[in-house]
């Protein structure tokens, strides 16, 4: 079967004193051989559930991929990302040096951050309009387009922040912004990452500590 384009999510389960991560649990322990169960509370399969979704099923979020290739595949860390904003129907809004492009896919894997809570109905109305008008803007046509200066983060936050202006909220710094919407997000999606390839090469991932969760996410 394969897998779905956000991954695979993970279990975790307590055997030999080891916590062992895996795609689904075994009969049988892969240390000692013997049946996994066991009446021991924090030995219980726990499930970890991918923290990459479908961007296009995301309505009014923030998205993040890498800008080349896919975060399970070739995410390490400090690969450059590729942020975006999606539209009520599944269009992911992003600048580059194209331009503003409006994606219909590639964006199947991404980290998404929610941008308007559910029952703002009179936001979510007019959302796709308002990412229209901003887009529309001389701010970024193509020949405007900076790798450092101004660039998809540029656009993203200038647009953020003129949401949480007509909410009457303060608008976010650029350090913020990354503080806040990308640093955690990156360090969960490179845990799980980690653990996720080792899984594929190997099957399993052992770590000590089975009672605490010391590792990822
Ligand atoms: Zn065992």
């Amino acid at each position: 079967m394969q897998p779905p384009a956000a991954g695979s999510p993970l279990v975790r389960f307590g055997h030999c004193g080891k916590a062992i991560y895996c795609f689904s649990v075994p009969r049988s322990c892969p240390l000692c051989g013997l049946g996994v169960g066991s009446p021991k509370l924090e030995d219980a399969p726990t499930s970890i559930s991918s923290p990459f979704a479908d961007g296009h099923r995301q309505r009014c979020a923030f998205l993040l991929r890498p800008t080349e290739g896919t975060f399970l595949r070739d995410y390490n860390g400090s690969s450059d990302l590729h942020v975006g904003i999606t539209s009520t129907n599944g269009i992911v809004y992003n600048y580059n040096e194209k331009g503003v492009c409006r994606d219909g896919t590639g964006w199947e894997q991404s980290v998404s951050v929610p941008l308007v809570q559910p029952d703002l109905y009179g936001l979510l109305d007019r959302w796709n309009g308002y990412l229209e008008e901003f887009s529309a803007t001389d701010d970024w046509l193509a020949d405007r387009y900076s790798e450092d200066q101004h660039n998809c983060y540029s656009y993203a936050l200038k647009f953020i922040n003129w949401m949480l202006t007509l909410e009457g909220r303060q608008p976010l710094k650029r350090n913020e912004f990354i503080e806040q919407f990308v640093v955690p997000k990156t360090r969960k999606a490179s845990k799980f990452i980690t653990l996720y390839q080792a899984i594929e090469d190997h099957h399993f991932y052992i770590t000590d500590h089975p009672g605490r969760q010391a590792t990822p996410p």
